[in-house]
């Protein structure tokens, strides 16, 4: 798959049987609907918790970042603000074929994770950590 930001091809990235493409220019991260939902019900939530319809269905963020392109229909992607303090903003496909975060905000997550380790986790919260744990080793 192409990187929407940077247009290089991304490389597979595993864990827990869910392969996520990642930039290894931007350190971008595409999450397609089938391996979010995946994540989801390995971890024991209900999918319909942080689906995909959902995210989409939120309101598009205004804001001066760029609008990328969804690397599987090429339609222009929704900003979308999931997490909390601070919240990370993503893109989703209007269609629901996926999610990016940019390399930002994969760093972003990672402190999140950081700092409330333990604490008692919600679904939107779970993926976050999901995703600090698969790029933590990457560095
Ligand atoms: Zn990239
Ligand atoms: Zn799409």
């Amino acid at each position: 798959m192409i990187c929407p930001t940077c247009h290089e091809v991304m490389i597979v990235v595993e864990q827990d049987k869910i392969e996520l493409d990642h930039c290894t220019k931007c350190f971008g991260v595409w999450f397609d609907s089938g391996e979010l939902e995946l994540m989801l019900e390995r971890m024991g939530l209900d999918s319909s918790a942080l689906s995909l319809a959902k995210i989409a269905d939120l309101p598009d963020v205004k804001t001066a970042e760029k609008k990328w392109h969804c690397p599987i229909c090429g339609k222009k992607m929704k900003k979308a603000h999931i997490g909390r303090e601070p919240e990370v903003l993503i893109d989703v496909c209007p269609r629901g074929d996926g999610l990016w975060f940019d390399g930002g905000e994969v760093y972003q997550i990672i402190e999140q994770c950081a700092q409330k380790s333990g604490a008692g986790l919600d679904s939107e919260d779970r993926v976050l950590a999901f995703l600090g744990d698969t790029f933590k080793a990457e560095g």
